[in-house]
Formats: C-alpha cells, structure tokens, sequence
C-alpha cells in the first residue's frame, strides 16, 4: 500500500433547516462583520435575501456581492477583492454552487496575500491562512464546500486556472437540505451526476487510499440510489439528504484522491464552449470509462452495484455493462448524448487536448494517457 496523509480540517454541519443557524456559526467563528458571495440567479429566488436577513436579525454587519459569471472570471476576482476590502469583512460567506465557492476562495487569498490569481494557480503556492470562509452548497453538488481548489477562467484564453491549497477549504460547511429541494430538473441532473463522478473518479484515482476509497463508496452509495428519484422530485426528502451527503462525501474523497480524465477534459470543453461544468463531465463519462475498462481492477463492478439501481452484478459482470448504465443514467437524467449536442466543434480541438493535458487529474487517471489519447476520447465523445 502507497504512503497516505489524509485530513478534513472543517466542520460539516448537516441538518433540515440548518440555514438558520448561521449567526450560531458566525458567533462561534468570532465575526461581526460577514462579507456574502452569491450569485443573481440566487437573489432572484430569494435565497440571498435570507441569507440576508438571518445575518441581520442577529446584529451582524453584511454586505453582498454578486456579480458572478456562471464560469468565474480574474475579473469577477478582481471586483470581488476589492468590495470585501471595501467593506472591512472579517469572514466570507459562499452561498451557492461552484461558482460562488471558487470566487470566495480566490477572495479570501488576494485580500490576505495580494497578486492576482495568476500567482497562486497550481499546487500548494498558498504560504498560510487566509480569510476564513462558510461554505453552504445550493446544489448537490460540487463538494466544493470541503475542497481545496477554487476554479477561475482566464477570459483571454479560456483557460481555467485551478488554484489547490490545503488553506482554501473553507471553515465551516452547512448542509441544508431545503436549500436543495427547488433546484429546477436540469440543475440537479448535472450536478448530481458530476458528484457522482468525483466520487467514481476518487475510487479509481491513483491516488485514492482507504480513507478517500471509503468515503467515495459511501458517496456512490448514496448518490446511486437516489440521484434518480431526486432529479424526478426535488422535494424528495430522503433523496434531498442523499445527494446532500453524498456529494460532501465525494467532495472529502477528491480532495484527497483528486480526480481523471474526465475533469480533466470538461475544464476545456466549459472553458471554450461555456457548457455546464456538470453537463460537460456527464457527457465525456461513458466515452472514458469504457477507455479506462482496460485498467479496472474489480472496482467497476462495485461502482456498477452502486449505480445499476435495482440490479446486482454476478460473476457474468463485464466492463460494458458498467458503461451502458451510464449511458442510460444520462439518458434517463435528459444529459445530452454527445459533445456536439451541446455546440463543441473540431476546431478547438488542439487547444483543448493541450488544456485538458495541463491538468493535473491526467497524472491521476487510472489509464495512462497521452495527448493523442486524449484527442481520440475527444472525438469519440463528439
Ligand atoms: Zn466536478
């Protein structure tokens, strides 16, 4: 067995209504002065105003910012910095998906450290603490709220620059399942599929280890018997609970275990196309776990018991079947088929064989892949 560090230094703090505990939190945390990171379309269903007014009611200084673009930009940093200088915060709040998440991180860094966010993209170039950050996920999910990596698009080339340090995983996560339980079909759809695969692309990561490993199975657990009825029912509760655990848990798995290939290569296709950071990750799924097959040793046949809802696999389990239910899982979820489907074009290709190549989950994928490899699963999944 390989040599392993495993550590979750934050405080999930799970629970139905949990939202309303925030001053709690935010007391504990030692902050008067609490600056909010969400996004318009939150505003728009009144999730902002809470938040707003729970923070108010108990005497507490706020101030929101939410121009946000659904793939945050340097400039959306950049904006961000310089309103939560502006109002002398001490702590940062993320209420929201990925977007939010990734804007208060890179927040949080340049208002401590300054630079922009050039300087810190890669692995660990945070030299210490930065501003202290309450997660709370509208979705189910990213698992951004305990990772350490905040995503942000380089507007002038497209590039998605991923910034990884132990000091970005925010404080506190608050995991409500209300929040979860009027996302439109669509929304959960992709996002609960792309939790699935952070925990699915853990479990076969490179770097996985008893810990990521069991907390990943956990993930698939939950997420693959409820991801169906949730995206058929929001207000499903049990099935809320679910994918709101199981998306943390796979968030806990792949901050440590990192992910494959198929992150590797969504970041591209959101980065030149704008496509859904979860729709992009279903789609390239079966294309590259059927690529992957040749390096499966028995794990496939778990994640297929996971998944196969209402089926268990016997000795007769081949690769195919694993990859055929995950075409059916898109297919029921409404995931389009294909990368053209969603306006991806040839033309981009060599730019986005050489981004996907960048990142790092390449390294962890359990498949060795070339960049040839890599245009060829692009093309397969056109
Ligand atoms: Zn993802």
């Amino acid at each position: 067995m390989k040599d392993f560090h495993f550590t979750i230094p934050q405080d999930v703090i799970f629970g139905k209504g949990s939202f309303e505990r925030l001053p709690e939190i935010l007391r504990k945390a030692n902050c008067k002065n609490v600056f909010l990171i969400s996004d318009p379309g939150l505003k728009k269903v009144g999730l902002v105003d809470r938040a707003a007014k729970i923070i108010q009611n108990a005497d507490l200084q706020y101030t929101e910012f939410l121009e946000l673009q659904p793939n945050p930009t340097v400039h959306n940093v950049t904006e961000a910095v310089k309103a939560f200088k502006a109002s002398d915060a001490e702590s940062i709040i993320a209420l929201g998906g990925g977007g939010p998440m990734d804007v208060a991180k890179a927040t949080g860094l340049l208002a401590t450290y300054g630079g922009t966010v050039i300087d810190y993209v890669g692995l660990e170039k945070v030299s210490g603490s930065v501003v202290p950050m309450i997660a709370i996920p509208t979705t189910a999910g990213t698992g951004s709220e305990v990772t350490a990596s905040s995503v942000i698009t380089d507007s002038e080339t497209n590039f998605k620059m991923s910034i990884i340090s132990h000091y970005l995983i925010p404080q506190y996560a608050l995991l409500d399942p209300d929040l979860i339980m009027t996302l439109p079909a669509s929304i959960a759809a992709a996002c609960g599929v792309d939790a699935f695969i952070h925990a699915m692309e853990a479990y076969l990561s490179k770097m996985g280890n008893p810990f990521t490993d069991a907390m990943a199975e956990k993930a698939m657990e939950m997420i693959g018997r409820s991801i169906r009825a949730f995206v058929a029912s929001r207000d499903n509760e049990d099935a809320a609970c679910d994918m709101m655990i199981g998306s943390n848990l796979a968030g806990v798995a792949f901050a440590s275990a990192l992910l494959g290939n198929i992150h590797a290569m969504s970041h591209p296709v959101s980065g030149f196309f704008g496509v859904a950071h979860g729709v992009a990750n279903a789609i390239l799924m079966p294309t590259i776990v059927e690529y992957n097959a040749l390096a499966d040793n028995g794990r496939y046949r778990k994640i297929y018991d996971y998944i196969a809802l209402g089926k268990k696999s016997d000795d007769s389990f081949t690769s195919d079947m694993l990859v055929a239910t995950l075409k059916k899982l898109n297919e029921d979820l409404g995931i389009p088929a294909n990368l053209t489907a969603v306006g991806v074009t040839e033309d981009k290709l060599p730019e986005m064989v050489a981004d996907a190549m960048k990142s790092g989950n390449i390294l962890r994928n359990p498949r060795q892949s070339t960049s040839k490899d890599v245009e060829m699963l692009y093309r397969k999944a056109l």
